[in-house]
Formats: C-alpha cells, sequence, structure tokens
C-alpha cells in the first residue's frame, strides 16, 4: 500500500468501510471505480475498462461514469442486487491541502433506495429485518420512501415468519445472522429473492434518538430488536435524519386473513402466475384509485385481508355510501385526482432531495384537500364522515408555499427563479439592482451606438471577459482612438471594456450571486420548515390514501354489478349467484354463467367436485376463495348476494405446470402443500385442492385423495372445496356425512360436448380425457384406437364403483379396487354413451327457502 499514490491510499481505506458495495468515488466530474469493483460494474453496466497508475507496480483497473448521469447507473446496479457507497468530495479541493477529503455520504441498497428512477408508483419497496429473541421470531418492515414501519412478532415454531415475509416482498433483508440462515435454507416459492445482510442491533438509546418520539412505544422484546436491527442499518447507509420514519405499528398475524405464498400466487391477488404480470390480478381488477398513495394501500389491504368483522363492515359503510351515489364518487375522484404522491414527497422533504417542483406539487395537492374532506364529511357514510373528522388540512403550509414559491418553480434550486416577488424585501432590492443594471447596459449600448455612428455595436457577456462592447472589423475604422480598452479579438470583431462597464458589472454580477444564493437559503428555510410539520402531512395522506382506496373499491363495485356480502361470525357460507371477479371481466362480452356455493356446519362443508377438463372447475373453486377475500377487504363481492363467514385462512393447493419451483418435484410439492394444510388449517378455514393426486400411480393417487379428504372432513371440519379427476371417489359421499358431489354440466349430442359452466349436484361419470384429446386436435386414428382401448378397461371400472361403495371401513375392497387400477389407465367412458350431470340445479340456485 505504501508505494500506492496518497489518493489510491485514501481509496483503499474507504473501500474497507463498504466491502460489500460498488464504491462510487468522486473524481471531479466523475464517480470512478478502482480494482475488482471496476471489473465487475464495466461488465454490468457494460461500460470501458481502462487503467490508471496508481504508484504501484501495475495500473489499477478503473471504469467511471459521469456524475451527472450517475443515477441511471446506480439504479441499474441496484435493480441488479447490489449495493452502491456513494463517496463525494467533503472539502473543496480549491483550498485542500493534500489530497481532497472524501467520506461516504450514503450507501444505496435495493431496499433504501429514495430515487424515482427505481421505484414504483404503485407498489412499497420494502425492507425487512427479523430477529430472534426469547422464544420468538419478530419481523420489521420499512419502506423508506413513504415512512412506513411496521413489526411483528410470532412464536418461533409457528412458522408464519415465511408467509409474513411474502407478504411484503423485500428487496433486502436484514438481521440476526440465526434468522437469516433459516430464510436461507427455506427460500420462498414466490416472490423476489432478496439481498440478505447480518447485523447487530443498535445501541437502544441511539435508536431512541434516531427515530421520533414514541415511535418505540410499547413495542415487545423480540419486535424491539426487529425494529434496532432494521434501523441500525438504516442509519449506517442512509447517512442522514431518520425524522419523516413513522411510529411503529405493531401487528400480530392473527389479526389478518393468513394466506400462504402459494395461496397468494394461486388465486392471483397481485400478479398471474403466468408472467407474473399486474394486469389480470385481482388488484388490476380492483384499482380504481386516483393516487399512488392509493394505489400501494389498496396492494396492502389485498394483501391483508381483516378478520374481524367490525371492521370490515366499516370498510363496506363507505363503499356502501360511495357505491349509491355517482354523482359523489364521481366529485371525490376529480379531487384525488389533482393530489400527487404526498408520501414520497414528504420523504425527499425530509431526505433534502425535495426541489421547487415537489413542493409547488405538495401545494397543489393541498388545495384539493379541503373540497376532499368536505366531500367526505358530506356523503353520507359514518365511515368517511370520521375520516374526514378534525382531520389537519395543513392549510398553513399550503399557504406558506404559495406566498414564499412562484407558480412555476424551475427544476434546479440553485439557479434562482424560484421566490416569489415581494416575499423578501433583500431579494427585490438585489433583483431591482440586476434589472437597473441591464438598463443601463442598454442604455449604454443605445449611447454608444449614437456616439460613435456604428450602428452594429453591440454589448455582449462571456463568463471569462464578462461584459464587453464588440465592434466588427468592417467598422473600426470609425472607431475613434482610445475611446475603449481592446480585450480580444476575434476573427472579424473586436471586443472592448470601459472602466464604467467593469463597474457596472461588478455591481450586476455580484447582485446576481447574492440572489441565487439568497433564493437557495429562503428555499432550504422553507423546505427545513416543511421538514419540521412531516408528521402532519403523513397523516394526511393517510386519511387521503384510505378515502382514494374506498372510492376504487365503490367504483369498481358499481360498475360490475357487486352486491353487499352480509358477514357474520357464524360458520356457514351462502353465496348465490356467484361470479369469478377476474374471469368475468376479461371474457369480453362472452356471459358469466354464476354459480352459488352453499356450505353449512351440519350440511354440505366438502364439496367434491368433479367433470371434465375445461368444464369450469377450478374457476368456480378460485372464484368461491375470491369472493371470501373480497369480502374481508372489505370490497362488494360478485354475486346476486353472499352471507359470508370470516375465514381465518385460505388454503389452495391448485394446479401443476407452475410449480417446478426449487427443483422438487410436482408431486412432492403438492404433497408439501397438504402437509401445511392438514397441519394448519382449522375450522374456520377454506380450502381448495385442485386435482389432488395427481403425479403418483392411479391407485395411489386415490387412496391420498380419500385419505387427505377424509382428514379435512373429520378432523379439520373446514370448508373444503375438492375437484378430482378420480370421479370413482364419488362414493364417499354416502359414508362422509357432511361431503356433497357436484359437478360441472356438459351437455352432449352426436358426438361433441357443450359446457354449461353450471354446477349441478352429482357426480360425473367420466372425465371425458378422450374428448378433450380429440378437441386438441390428435389424429383420429388415436382417438378411435384410446375409445377402443377405454371399452376394454370398462370392466375393472366397474368393479371399482362397486367396491367403493362399501364406503369407509372397507379399508381392503378399497384397496383391492385401487390395485385393480394400478396398470389401469384412467378409466373413460364414450361422451356420447351417456348423460351426464343432474338436470336439478344445486343447492344454492334454487330459490331461496321462505
Ligand atoms: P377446469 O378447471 O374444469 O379444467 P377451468 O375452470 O379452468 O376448467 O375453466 C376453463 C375456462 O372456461 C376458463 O378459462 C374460462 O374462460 C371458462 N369458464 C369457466 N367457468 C366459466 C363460467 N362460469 N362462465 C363462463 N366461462 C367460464
Amino acid at each position: 500500500m505504501a508505494a500506492l499514490t496518497p489518493m489510491m491510499q485514501q481509496y483503499l481505506s474507504i473501500k474497507e468501510e463498504a466491502k460489500d458495495a460498488f464504491l462510487f468515488f468522486r473524481l471531479g466530474d466523475f464517480y470512478e471505480l478502482f480494482f475488482d469493483d471496476a471489473v465487475l460494474a464495466a461488465k454490468e453496466l457494460e461500460i470501458t475498462l481502462t487503467g490508471r497508475a496508481g504508484g504501484g507496480e501495475d495500473r489499477i483497473p478503473m471504469c467511471g461514469v459521469p456524475y451527472h448521469s450517475a443515477e441511471g447507473y446506480i439504479a441499474r446496479l441496484i435493480e441488479k442486487g447490489y449495493k452502491v457507497a456513494i463517496c463525494e468530495q467533503v472539502e473543496d479541493p480549491s483550498v485542500a491541502k493534500g489530497v481532497v477529503r472524501r467520506e461516504i455520504v450514503r450507501v444505496v441498497t435495493p431496499g433504501t433506495v429514495m430515487e424515482s428512477k427505481s421505484l414504483s408508483d404503485k407498489a412499497n419497496n420494502y425492507i425487512v429485518s427479523v430477529a430472534a429473541e426469547a422464544g420468538q421470531l419478530a419481523l420489521a418492515a420499512c419502506d423508506l420512501s413513504t415512512g412506513e414501519l411496521y413489526a411483528t412478532s410470532f412464536d418461533e415454531a409457528s412458522e408464519l415468519l415465511q408467509d409474513e415475509i411474502n407478504v411484503y416482498g423485500p428487496a433486502e433483508i436484514v438481521g440476526d445472522a440465526s434468522v437469516l440462515e433459516r430464510l436461507r435454507a427455506q427460500p420462498p416459492a414466490a416472490g423476489r429473492p432478496a439481498l440478505y445482510t447480518e447485523r447487530l442491533p443498535m445501541d437502544e438509546d441511539k435508536l431512541r434518538q434516531l427515530l421520533p418520539d414514541g415511535a418505540l412505544d410499547g413495542l415487545p422484546p423480540a419486535r424491539l430488536r426487529a425494529v434496532s436491527l432494521l434501523a441500525g442499518y438504516l442509519a449506517e447507509t442512509q447517512k442522514r435524519s431518520l425524522g419523516h420514519l413513522r411510529r411503529v405499528q405493531g401487528y400480530e398475524p392473527s389479526q389478518y386473513l393468513i394466506l400462504d405464498p402459494f395461496t397468494r400466487r394461486n388465486l392471483e391477488l397481485t400478479e398471474t402466475v403466468q408472467g407474473r404480470s399486474r394486469k389480470g390480478s385481482l388488484l388490476w381488477l380492483l384499482d380504481r384509485t386516483k393516487t399512488s398513495m392509493g394505489g400501494r394501500l389498496l396492494r396492502r389491504w389485498i394483501d391483508k385481508p381483516l378478520l374481524s368483522a367490525a371492521a370490515v363492515e366499516e370498510r363496506l359503510d363507505a363503499v356502501a355510501a360511495l357505491h349509491a351515489d355517482l354523482i359523489q364518487r364521481e366529485d371525490i375522484r376529480a379531487e384525488l385526482d389533482g393530489i400527487y404522491d404526498l408520501e414520497r414527497l414528504v420523504g425527499r422533504v425530509a431526505y433534502g432531495t425535495a426541489g421547487g417542483r415537489d413542493l409547488a406539487a405538495l401545494k397543489a395537492s393541498l388545495e384539493r384537500v379541503p373540497s376532499l374532506l368536505a366531500l367526505l364529511a358530506g356523503s353520507g357514510s359514518e365511515t368517511l364522515r370520521r375520516l374526514a373528522d378534525g382531520v389537519d388540512d395543513c392549510g398553513d403550509l399550503r399557504e406558506m408555499i404559495d406566498t414564499v414559491l412562484v407558480d412555476e418553480p424551475p427544476v434546479s434550486t440553485r439557479e434562482g427563479g424560484l421566490i416569489r416577488a415581494g416575499y423578501d424585501d433583500y431579494l427585490d432590492q438585489l433583483r431591482e439592482a440586476s434589472s437597473g443594471g441591464k438598463r443601463w447596459l442598454a442604455d449604454l449600448e443605445r449611447r454608444e451606438r449614437e456616439a460613435t455612428g456604428i450602428r452594429s455595436l453591440k454589448i455582449g457577456y462571456n463568463k471569462v471577459f464578462g461584459y464587453y462592447l464588440e465592434v466588427s472589423k468592417a467598422n473600426l475604422g470609425s472607431l475613434p482612438e482610445g475611446r475603449y480598452e481592446r480585450k480580444q479579438t476575434l476573427a472579424n470583431a473586436e471586443r472592448f471594456v470601459t472602466p464604467e462597464l467593469k463597474e457596472k458589472e461588478r455591481l450586476i454580477l455580484e447582485a446576481e450571486e447574492k440572489m441565487t444564493d439568497l433564493e437557495y437559503s429562503l428555499f432550504l428555510q422553507l423546505r427545513d420548515h416543511i421538514a419540521d410539520q412531516l408528521h402532519r402531512l403523513q397523516r394526511l395522506a393517510d386519511v387521503i390514501a384510505r378515502a382514494d382506496v374506498l372510492q376504487s373499491l365503490a367504483a369498481v363495485s358499481a360498475e360490475r354489478r357487486y352486491v353487499r356480502p352480509q358477514m357474520g361470525e357464524e360458520y356457514d357460507l351462502s353465496i348465490e349467484g356467484g361470479r369469478h371477479p377476474v374471469v368475468e371481466a376479461v371474457l369480453d362480452g362472452a356471459p358469466f354463467m354464476a354459480n352459488g356455493a352453499e356450505l353449512s356446519e351440519d350440511g354440505a362443508r366438502v364439496l367434491l367436485i368433479t367433470g371434465p377438463n375445461m368444464a369450469g372447475k377450478s374457476t368456480y373453486m378460485r372464484q368461491t376463495a375470491l369472493i371470501c377475500i373480497m369480502a374481508q377487504i372489505g370490497c362488494f363481492v360478485p354475486a346476486r348476494s353472499a352471507r359470508l363467514p370470516l375465514v381465518d385462512r385460505i388454503f389452495t393447493r391448485i394446479g401443476a405446470a407452475d410449480d417446478l419451483a426449487g427443483g422438487q418435484s410436482t408431486f412432492m410439492v403438492e404433497m408439501r402443500d397438504i402437509q401445511q394444510m392438514t397441519d394448519k388449517a382449522t375450522r374456520r378455514s377454506l380450502v381448495i385442492i385442485d386435482e389432488l393426486g395427481r403425479g403418483t400411480s392411479t391407485a395411489e393417487g386415490m387412496s391420498i385423495a380419500q385419505a387427505v379428504i377424509e382428514f379435512l372432513h373429520d378432523r379439520t371440519g373446514c370448508k373444503a372445496l375438492v375437484s378430482t379427476h378420480f370421479h370413482e371417489l364419488s362414493h364417499l359421499e354416502q359414508s362422509l356425512r357432511c361431503l356433497r358431489n357436484a359437478s360441472m354440466a356438459v351437455k352432449e349430442s352426436g358426438g361433441d360436448v357443450t359446457f354449461l359452466r353450471r354446477l349441478v349436484p352429482g357426480a360425473a361419470s367420466t372425465s371425458y380425457g378422450i374428448y378433450c384429446a380429440r378437441l386438441a386436435g390428435l389424429p383420429e386414428s388415436i382417438i378411435g384406437r384410446a375409445y377402443e382401448l377405454l371399452a376394454g378397461h370398462e370392466a375393472p371400472a366397474a368393479a371399482s364403483a362397486r367396491a367403493g361403495e362399501h364406503g369407509r371401513g372397507e379399508g381392503l375392497a378399497a384397496r383391492e379396487a385401487a390395485a385393480a387400477y394400478e396398470e389401469a389407465i384412467e378409466p373413460q367412458a364414450r361422451p356420447d354413451e351417456r348423460p351426464t350431470g343432474a338436470a336439478e340445479p344445486i343447492a344454492s340456485d334454487r330459490p331461496a327457502a321462505p
């Protein structure tokens, strides 16, 4: 190291502080990277790798980016999951003795980006910390751009940590090494991979100084530890005030409907399974929010449906009022439309990165607030009235911005033009002096033209020579000798100055410099004043976000003819004419066939659904789950009417193709899901299993399916919708008191099958597999041969169905029947051989009982 130049020595010692980050080392107008950083960054950013002599024998690998375009490069590295430490010159190079002093001013990490290039408007960007303390696991989550801070904890054995982390989908996780170890061993199946950093908690006194007063009040030890781990990391990477962080919002996981990562994915709550796009998800359907804050809050509501009837009713009350009144809803939407992202504006104010345009956006937003609050108060909804009641509309801040700032401030805060005339006397004087000076210059030009008779004589300005008089070569002859002092010679003109001009120039430039300095400091005063009031603005932002989500739910509910669900604490679920909200929305004109559901404690609570592929089984099962979730979010539901219980968990086991996660076989994944389900489902849960028992031999699959169904029926007592292609399982209706067969009706004529998409009681007796094969365009020769083979298998099929009829307890008979299937392919009947589906519709589509 001794051989290196002093600057490279400085570089290496600073690099010690940021070993796990790219060090962006400021050198004049560039950020330079050296050594391994340079090699890797050149590759990742596709920029040229050069070298630099640094005192040692070899040239040091180097690459760099101009500081004014650094944001884009940093964003790309962050996107790729790296950290970037930004090292600035912290003293003026012109006064520095020796090497300019440099310091890391901030470490940008995937979980702590504040730059809008790296953030999506309608999604939060969370960083999560995990901690273990006293038999508890805790988690804290923070969105630095909005200041939100949440904390929760669980029993060490509860296995809820993964689920909870998945809700936040963090870009980065920090925390206790032991917990990170566990997470690494069991990475979440869904969600983006996060960057892990081990941390130690920070000193509690320091922590208290860092966060706003009272932010930690009442936090139990494990959560405190998680917050401490997180805050320590934020303080270390951000190196600035975290004043905009909010009070920690603690919650119990049991306050919300629990959805495991697979279920969230399967039900396509916030993104689709295929392509992971937002379009086609429930979020996409329900999002009519007007503000980014509302958009993010809606997502949080969908991520965390409620479990309290009172809280659900409160939301439904507001949705009902806005649902009923289109004009009122449109008025509210119009006001919301003019409101910018207050949460992130506030974040930028706290960070000292907000410019004039940000404050103008803040003012424009605040201008909408009084009428918005009035509309909420007069909406006829108790919930909205209470929401608006006593809210501080921050009118003083709006007035203040209006007084200080011009209407359309420039992008830069350093070049003047920000502050309104009449706000500051001295600034007005300077402006007067500057414009007076410019008037004087114009005068001078006129006077000199007259005096010399040179009409093209003009006054100009450049940075090197300041103001000058310019005379073209052709006119030089007309210029009296000694009138001006020669300053610069150009190809076809000469430039001159006079002592008088120099004197005025000094005054003008001085005034201009003072002006921009003064404007900047007045702007900072304004911004600091707002920074002291952040928490008022944050509370207001909360109200606006809630109002926005409620109007969004109401707007969708009204447009799509959803109805208010009746929520109860009882067990029973009754949906009349239910629809799948997203399938219905994308059907594009084709009618969606509504289907009901009746699940009750003593009647049917397990529905075993058979029917051909493509008949609509999984659509039906998902719609039932989605209706429950929508209701618990506080939204109306796609049905003719619905009476719903509050479900504590929803499990789904759906589909096959998409879950080869982690290299496990489909079957293994399915079994693991089923294990979770049998372990955690309660009486109040809703379980959905699509095509149970695939992926192993028919006999085994069917046996497992039956055993699982029996377990859910006898032990768990939950509501369950199970679809299966083993129509032989329909015998279970005889042995399981609360199980009913149902099927999706189809109409056959000739060799054709029409899907009626109607759920009817009774089992289908065939899966129509060969028919589907024909639809898929398999050669007729294969289809013909398949029917032929099928006929040969009909006998064992019939035998097994009879064996099954002995029901439960006849374990031996069932096993024998299963054995008969071991080598048999799935039994089928010709579609044109028999009618399917009883004509009578299933319970809920009958007229309601008096
Ligand atoms: P299965 O699970 O029985 O194979 P799906 O539920 O996947 O069938 O349904 C297949 C397709 O049929 C869906 O993609 C949808 O477009 C359409 N569909 C399903 N249910 C309905 C319905 N009730 N009304 C209209 N179309 C439906």
